[in-house]
């Protein structure tokens, strides 16, 4: 009968367990010139459970691992996911082991932003010890050390700005010395500003360490009472 030799002919022997299965019981293959896959789904998923690395890397197919962590270890729905578009065309030298590099990139420097803080307050304490005890050699290499922390702060993060500049006191009043004004605040890239202090300066000082310091315990006081402008 016609119907039972169309059934045949769309019939497939399994390369690993020779036995003639359904052309559906195939996943569709990425190796070059191949339709479907030599060995049977069944055959496919057994591989894929003893390495499933190799066994993508054997069969061509890419590792996304975007579309790994939500496949849940489940070989057919794997090669589901990877089907949709942005992914058909890959194989396995397009292999992607980490998510897309700005998402990675954005935890990275959130993690690296909040441990250079933690560090940037425990020299700054150590900064404050050293001064009192006179150790000056160690007083410099920390404030070195500072300098540096809060240089990576300001790369990733909000930056600290700093500027001074000499007022006079109050208008109308001549006779009165012009005084030194020092203002620090953050800014980020989006040239947004928040923590904006101004000191009335009695003495002209060049040394923006100390400053930036006293604005860091400034923040550390204040960092319940949020003084966003
Ligand atoms: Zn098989």
């Amino acid at each position: 009968m016609p119907r039972i030799n169309k059934v045949e002919v769309a019939k497939v022997i399994c390369t690993n367990c020779e036995i003639e299965h359904g052309k559906n019981q195939y996943y569709l293959s990425r190796i070059e010139g191949q339709e479907r896959m030599e060995v049977c789904k069944g055959c496919f998923n057994d591989e894929f459970k003893d390495n499933y690395l190799e066994c993508l890397e054997k069969y061509n197919i890419p590792f996304i691992k975007k579309m790994w962590d939500i496949s849940e270890n489940n070989c057919g729905l794997y090669l589901k996911n990877i089907t949709l578009p942005q992914f058909s065309k890959l194989r396995w030298k397009d292999s992607q082991f980490e998510n897309e590099p700005e998402l990675e990139e954005t935890n990275v420097y959130q993690e690296i932003v909040g441990y250079l803080k933690k560090e940037a307050k425990k020299l700054s304490g150590r900064l404050v010890l050293y001064n009192n005890q006179g150790e000056m050699n160690l007083y410099i290499s920390t404030i070195k050390s500072l300098k540096e922390t809060l240089d990576l702060i300001n790369k990733y993060d909000w930056r600290l700005m700093y500027s001074e500049y000499e007022t006079s006191e109050e208008s109308g009043r001549p006779t009165k010395p012009l005084t030194k004004q020092v203002s620090v605040w953050e800014q980020n890239h989006e040239n947004q500003i928040r923590n904006h202090k101004v000191w009335n300066v009695a003495e002209a000082s060049d040394n923006i360490d100390s400053n930036v310091l006293e604005h860091l315990y400034a923040m550390s006081d204040d960092e319940s009472n949020s003084d966003t402008q």
